[in-house]
């Protein structure tokens, strides 16, 4: 068996003990004589699975009690259009505009109703977050969004926007669980966990109380309200039965490691490595306003697109996985989740000054 380091920014590397069990637990999940795929999700052992998962989860972010927690399907995609569908009862909304998958849910929302751009750093790639301490944000508007990890670009919002009282959004799929967060301080909180959770084909959606109602946009189908996945506890229809199970197991991990605290350390002193050495680098160049860089996902570029191509074909053969940039900028990025272990970072940074010595 030949594991590579695998930088990929999703669907990503998961816990290496995670696989292992669950390789353990293939064919005859804990004595029930069958695979968690093979299970009925109605059953008393997989209502466990599903239970300690969400009792875990809710612990290592501390969920306050008035926040519903839902394992749903669709993808951090699917949410762009639940979100409007749920939450827009002025039919208003504000998004702030970094990247990608901010500017996609801004997109959709805007089939729903107003969705008014209230800042963007567009005009520079998305390689900053813009000041958000005064936005034009207006008493109608049902919530503000944010995509708060930009995985594309490599920002991250250090500190909330001013959201002047109304709710904020926030789409969290590349940091969920690298470090704590304060769940009080959003409305509703989701994320696609092929990032840095668990395996693609299931989102998690963290949802203050009061927004759970039966007051959506007219036409809303059954399976995107927001109260029926919450009155049956995620469990309306079949849900992705196994995706949930490995997520459960990626919580505990984390539990056993310290919890988010101990992440967030871990996850600093990795990515410390890597933005000390593209600082101090005369080939290599970090594409990312300093103080809006993020802990995850780490975008690179030695400014000749050919050495860049080069570079990602060297380190593959290498046994670095995945350097390859987004489609939209190019250059390289390193997507360094919590499963990334110190060493992988390590041999990175050690494959590039080779590479800078041969190349600069
Ligand atoms: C990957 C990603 C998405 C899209 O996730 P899907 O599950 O593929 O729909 C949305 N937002 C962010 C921040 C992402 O990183």
């Amino acid at each position: 068996m030949a594991r590579v380091y695998n930088f990929s920014a999703g669907p990503a590397v998961l816990p290496e003990e995670v696989l292992q069990e669950a390789a353990d637990e293939m064919l005859d999940y804990r004595g029930s004589g069958m695979s968690v795929m093979e299970m009925s999700h109605r059953s008393k052992v997989y209502d466990d699975i599903i239970k300690e998962a969400e009792k875990d989860f809710r612990e290592l972010l501390g969920v306050p009690d008035n926040y519903k927690v839902l394992f749903l399907q669709g993808g951090a995609s699917q949410q762009f259009a639940a979100i409007p569908m749920n939450l827009m009862k002025n039919k208003k909304a504000g998004y702030v505009i970094t990247g990608q998958w901010a500017k996609k849910a801004y997109q959709e929302a805007k089939i729903y109703g107003e969705a008014v751009e209230l800042a963007s750093s567009a005009d520079k790639t998305f390689s900053y977050i813009p000041d958000c301490s005064d936005l034009p944000i207006t008493d109608d508007m049902d919530y503000v969004y944010i995509c708060e990890n930009n995985t594309i670009y490599g920002t991250k919002f250090h500190e909330l926007p001013n959201t002047k009282g109304r709710d904020l959004v926030a789409d969290v799929s590349s940091c969920f669980l690298s470090e704590p967060m304060d769940i009080a301080k959003y409305a509703l909180v989701y994320g696609g966990v092929q990032k840095n959770v668990g395996p693609a084909g299931v989102v998690i959606d963290i949802i203050r109380e009061d927004l759970i109602t039966d007051d959506c946009l007219p036409g809303t189908p059954t399976m995107l309200k927001f109260k029926t996945q919450a009155d049956n506890d995620s469990l309306y229809n079949t849900p992705p039965c196994y995706g949930i199970y490995i997520c459960g197991k990626v919580f505990k991990w984390i539990k056993n490691m310290g919890g988010l605290s101990v992440m967030k350390q871990r996850n600093e002193e990795k990515a410390k490595i890597l933005y000390d050495f593209l600082d101090e680098s005369r080939l290599f160049k970090g594409t990312v306003r300093k103080e809006d860089r993020s802990l995850m996902n780490v975008p690179f570029v030695t400014g000749d697109e050919e050495l860049d191509k080069k570079f990602v074909a060297e380190s593959k053969a290498a046994g670095l996985e995945n350097l390859k940039g987004h489609r939209s900028v190019g250059g390289m990025r390193a997507s360094i989740y919590n499963a990334m272990p110190k060493a992988g970072v390590e041999k990175l940074v050690e494959f590039m000054q080779d590479f800078e010595k041969k190349n600069a």
